[in-house]
């Protein structure tokens, strides 16, 4: 079982995730949530032989990829808080054991204990 403790400290950790990962999905998406293209470079016109809407394409890809990545910690983290609120949190969500604090520390939106972890990596 955790203590107040060490809750109170992990929420803190995850409270900070979440104002990260808004902040880095902030730079791959505009305000309606779609994914942009960044324009970082774009004054530099030494690359002008370079097609532009190939070098567009190709970081609306990575983009996405990022945009998607951060979309599944995002759900991670926020599905964390609303168990720390119904106190299931740090529970295994597939055998029920309780996940170590050593792992919840470096780890907090942890779902999973690392036996299970390892089984699911497996699948
Ligand atoms: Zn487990």
């Amino acid at each position: 079982m955790l203590t107040k403790q060490q809750l109170d400290l992990l929420r803190e950790k995850l409270d900070k995730t979440l104002i990260d990962i808004k902040e880095e999905l902030g730079e791959v998406e505009d305000d309606k949530g779609e994914v942009k293209v960044t324009e970082f470079g774009s004054d530099t016109e030494s690359s002008e032989d370079l097609p532009e809407e190939a070098d567009e394409a190709e970081e609306l890809a990575t983009n996405i990829a990022i945009s998607s990545g951060l979309k599944d910690r995002l759900e991670n983290v926020q599905e964390a808080l609303r168990k720390m609120d119904k106190e299931t949190y740090g529970k295994c969500e597939s055998c029920g054991k309780d996940i170590p604090i050593e792992v919840l520390e470096v780890n907090p939106e942890s779902r999973h204990c690392a036996e299970c972890n390892k089984k699911e990596e497996r699948v």
